[in-house]
Order: C-alpha cells, then sequence, then structure tokens
C-alpha cells in the first residue's frame, strides 16, 4: 500500500491582524512546531503572509500558505495577486476553489483549472476544493457533481500535473456549519474521488494523490475522520483559529 503523508491546513479565511497572526503561530507552533509525522501549512489573510512567513522561515514541517490567487503573472487587475507576488513572500501551497471563492466570487471550474495552471507554473502546490451542497446531495445528485468539478477543474492536466495537486474534499452543507460528513459519508467521497481520477488519470495518480476532507472539522471530530485509509488530513477552517483546537486536531493526524 502507497504511504501518504498526512497533511492538516489552517484556512483563516478573512481572520486575524499581523499581530494577532503572530501571536496564533507562536502558540501553534511551541505545541507542534517540531513534529514531523504530519505536513502542517497555515494559510493567513494576503496580509499577514509576510509577518508568518518570517516566524514560518526556521520551521520546516510547517508551511505557509495562501488563501486565493489571480490567474494572470500580472496586469490591470485591481486588488488582486498573483503566483509571483506569493512566491516572493515563500508561499508553498495555495487554496483554489473554495467554495466561498465559488459562491461569493463566482469562480467555477473553467477558474479553477486557469488558477491551478497558474499556481503550478510558478510552483506553488495547488489545494484544490471541491464539494457538493446539500441540495446536490439530497437528491443524490453528488457523485456527478465532484466527478465534474474534477473533471473541467483539471482539463489538460497530466499525471505530472496532478501529481502536484492536492485534493479537498469540502461539503460545502458542512463548512461553518457546525454539520460534519459522518466518517463513513467522508470516506465513501473520498474513495469515489479516487475512482474518478483512476478513470481519468491513472490508478498511479489515484493512489498517490492526497484528499484532506472539510468541513467542520474539530478536536472532537478529528480522530475518526483522519482514521480513514482514503483521508489523508483535514483543511481546518474555524477551528484553526484557535491554536489548541488547531493542535489537537494536528496531533490526530499524527497518529499510527
Ligand atoms: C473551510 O473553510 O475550508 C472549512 C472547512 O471551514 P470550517 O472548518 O469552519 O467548516
Amino acid at each position: 500500500m502507497i504511504y501518504r503523508k498526512k497533511i492538516v491546513a489552517g484556512n483563516w479565511k478573512m481572520n486575524k491582524t499581523q499581530a494577532e497572526a503572530r501571536v496564533l503561530v507562536e502558540d501553534i507552533l511551541r505545541e507542534v512546531g517540531k513534529f514531523d509525522e504530519a505536513e502542517i501549512v497555515l494559510c493567513p489573510p494576503f496580509t499577514a503572509l509576510s509577518a508568518v512567513s518570517e516566524l514560518l522561515s526556521p520551521v520546516p514541517n510547517v508551511r505557509l500558505g495562501a488563501q486565493n490567487l489571480h490567474e494572470a503573472p500580472s496586469g490591470a487587475y485591481t486588488g488582486e495577486i498573483s503566483a509571483g507576488m506569493l512566491r516572493e513572500l515563500y508561499v508553498r501551497y495555495v487554496i483554489i476553489g473554495h467554495s466561498e471563492r465559488r459562491q461569493f466570487f463566482h469562480e467555477d471550474n473553467a477558474t479553477v483549472n486557469r488558477k491551478t495552471k497558474a499556481a503550478l507554473a510558478a510552483e506553488l502546490r495547488p489545494i484544490v476544493c471541491v464539494g457538493e451542497t446539500l441540495p446536490e446531495r439530497e437528491s443524490g445528485k453528488w457523485k456527478n457533481v465532484l466527478e465534474t468539478q474534477l473533471r473541467e477543474g483539471f482539463v489538460g492536466f497530466g499525471e505530472k500535473e496532478l501529481s502536484d495537486i492536492i485534493i479537498a474534499y469540502e461539503p460545502v452543507w458542512a463548512i461553518g456549519t457546525g454539520k460534519t460528513a459522518s466518517p463513513a459519508q467522508a470516506e465513501e467521497a473520498h474513495q469515489w474521488i479516487r475512482q474518478v481520477l483512476s478513470t481519468r488519470f491513472s490508478q498511479n495518480v489515484s493512489e498517490r494523490i492526497r484528499i484532506q476532507y472539510g468541513g467542520s472539522v474539530k478536536p472532537e471530530n478529528a480522530k475518526e475522520l483522519l482514521s480513514k485509509p482514503d483521508i489523508d488530513g483535514a483543511l481546518v477552517g474555524g477551528a484553526s483559529l484557535d491554536a489548541r483546537g488547531f493542535t489537537a486536531i494536528v496531533k490526530n493526524a499524527c497518529l499510527p
């Protein structure tokens, strides 16, 4: 069986000033800065990237991530940030296609495809989010929705591109709602994602790619979710804003 190192990322969304970010990072590093069993990624807002980058520079196992990028390398895109600008701050990962970007900023699978290409071209590792809404789950369409998001989001990609991508399965109905997919529901969705990738790319890709679960992950539910064979980590929103909660989730990802 292929070993996939677990990866836990904190998506701080539009929270934390630079000063608050420094405090949070210092608290997190005190607890898990030396952990090697799981990869840790912190995704602060753009304005705190530089401060967090400085604090993370001597810490090999905790990486810096961004929450978004623009697909163009530069130009007249007021308010946007390019991959090159992120690289300059030693950002290594970037979240793409988060459901809040899809819902509030009208990003679709084609946008996800272009942004993922831009990230890969700049040697940033994309964390590509997919997931169904509640009506899509309840009407039994969730498998089709995930398949379309993966097919359209990864148009033009081959095995090489896929080897640098991380997928986050984030059922929209579980994000910030306190409702978590049950471990069995999440595992079923992760298996489905692997099946789609196996058909579309190869079995090798489907076995190697890391798939995080996201949606109201908390210290109380992390152990059971992260013990499922196809769940390779977590993308954590709300609980990542609290050092104790986030580090407890990371510790669960480090269990054998
Ligand atoms: C997220 O925003 O990616 C997320 C999973 O949020 P929460 O953990 O708060 O549900």
